[in-house]
């Protein structure tokens, strides 16, 4: 295909080699290194030639995404990185405080690891995450990479090698085995890193047991992917390609739903022609396309680029699934937009698209208890407030029972808030502790082991 791109990844290795880099400041360069000491970052050559206006550098926003800022680290850490880079310290003695940056930066929130992975007989099951009654999540061990290691994203402890912090799994039958006893899930939900690095006959080798009998109960097999907004090759070019659009159809041809849950930031990455050609072809093979991303200072924070997202996601038959907060990690603060902007600025996109686009729910936090909607801001009894409910639940039972925080114009997280009304506690506060403590105990119990 003559447009194909040769895919070229660009990571602080090589990224200098890049015509368009190399005209930046050199002082800039220096800082992007530094910062990716510690966030570190990958592109690619569709991302760099097809997507980032480089005229609007530094400033556009899908280079804001994929290379690394100075404002992503506080003046602390970015002083003390580049004090130990300049200093010569021993290459132990640069990793010592590289990693200690890193756990400041809160790589695992909302108890990512010990509440949310599977105990069975005493033995964790690493690749799988159970959170909510009918979903299952599932984290192939070989698509543990990404197409770029966006700052902003809960995942990027993951291309670092920090031991032991991996949630990755090599065992397809463990899956299946999981999946086949618990007859409550109906539908898995593939993530990673990127599950689609991995080669279609791998993705295959995890997808097509579930095809069979024993899974009567899943009826849908979701995708998490970045690939459409940064490869679209990967849908159409080559073998791999048609690899996998086979599998999509071999999905559907079973009586099964793919659910393809596209990753897009920002209008800029539903433009080109190889993202509309991909989205056909995907679409041609029975899969549907919903669509999702966090809202990001720097990137997404205006509701007419929210309303053309969706609007433009509508047009070429995607379905507008989540807008979400960005979560407590990583460059958090570069990204920060607070719960009353975001809030505003979803109610004035939603009010700017028609129906076919109003699929979408947000502002929505994924947070320990579960994914919490942002309803709405009030006044009550003449106190201010935000209206909020549980989309999903650690117990399915708090969903949809709305509950009262007091406003706070700082708030950007969950943990930010608290009841309204001068009650306590929030009414699933409770409950909720009883819980984390009783998988905690089970996560603990098995670290004893
Ligand atoms: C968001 C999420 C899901 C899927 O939730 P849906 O509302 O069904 O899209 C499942 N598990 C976890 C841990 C999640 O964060
Ligand atoms: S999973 Fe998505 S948001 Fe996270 S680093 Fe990869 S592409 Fe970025």
């Amino acid at each position: 295909m003559s447009e194909l791109y040769e895919y070229k990844a660009y990571t602080a290795r090589n990224f200098r080699s890049l015509p368009q880099i190399r005209q930046l400041p050199e002082s800039l360069k220096k800082e992007m290194e530094i910062v990716a000491m510690v966030l570190p970052f990958k592109s690619n050559s569709y991302v760099v030639n097809e997507l980032i206006d480089w005229e609007n550098v530094p400033d556009d926003p899908i280079f804001r995404l994929t290379f690394p800022d100075r404002g992503m680290l506080s003046d602390h850490h970015f002083d003390r990185l580049k004090t130990a880079r300049e200093s010569n310290t021993g290459k132990n003695q640069l990793e010592a405080v590289i990693h200690e940056i890193r756990m400041e930066l809160n790589p695992h929130p909302a108890g990512q690891l010990a509440l949310n992975i599977p105990v069975i007989n005493g033995k964790k099951l690493e690749g799988i995450q159970h959170k909510y009654r009918e979903t299952v999540l599932f984290f192939p061990s070989q698509g543990q990479t990404c197409h770029a290691y966006c700052t902003f994203c809960f995942r990027w402890p993951q291309f670092t090698g920090m031991e032991g912090m991996k949630i990755a799994s090599a065992e397809s039958r463990q899956l299946a085995d999981y999946l086949r006893n618990h007859r409550e899930v109906t539908n898995v939900l593939f993530t990673g890193g990127d599950p689609l690095v991995m080669k279609s006959s791998i993705l295959n080798k995890y997808i097509s047991p579930l095809l069979g009998s024993g899974f009567e109960h899943i009826h849908t097999i979701r995708i998490g992917s970045k690939a459409l907004a940064y490869w679209p090759y990967r849908f159409t070019a080559g073998q791999e390609a048609d690899d996998l659009l086979r599998l999509f159809e071999k999905v559907a041809k079973a009586g099964k739903q793919l659910a393809f849950m596209a990753h897009f930031n920002h209008p800029v990455e539903l433009g080109t022609k190889a993202v509309k050609n991909a989205i056909k072809l995907i679409r041609s093979s029975g899969a549907e396309i919903r669509t999702q991303s966090p809202i990001l200072r720097h990137i997404n924070d205006s509701a007419k680029i929210w309303a053309r997202m969706w609007r433009t996601q509508s047009r070429l038959g995607c379905i507008p699934y989540y807008m979400f907060m960005a979560r407590d990690t990583g460059a958090k603060s570069y990204f920060n937009v607070t719960i009353e902007k975001a809030y505003e600025i979803y109610r004035e996109a939603y009010s700017k698209v028609s129906g076919m686009s109003k699929t979408v729910r947000g502002p929505v936090m994924s947070a320990s208890p579960g994914k919490v909607h942002i309803l709405g801001i009030s006044e009550i009894a003449g106190e201010k407030i935000f209206i909020l409910q549980f989309i999903q639940g650690r117990n399915p039972d708090w969903v949809r029972r709305p509950f009262f925080a007091g406003f706070n114009a700082e708030a950007s997280w969950l943990t930010d808030l608290y009841p309204a009304f001068g009650e306590e506690k929030f009414f699933w506060q409770d409950d909720f502790e009883k819980l984390a403590r009783i998988k905690m105990h089970q996560a603990v119990k098995q670290e004893d082991d």
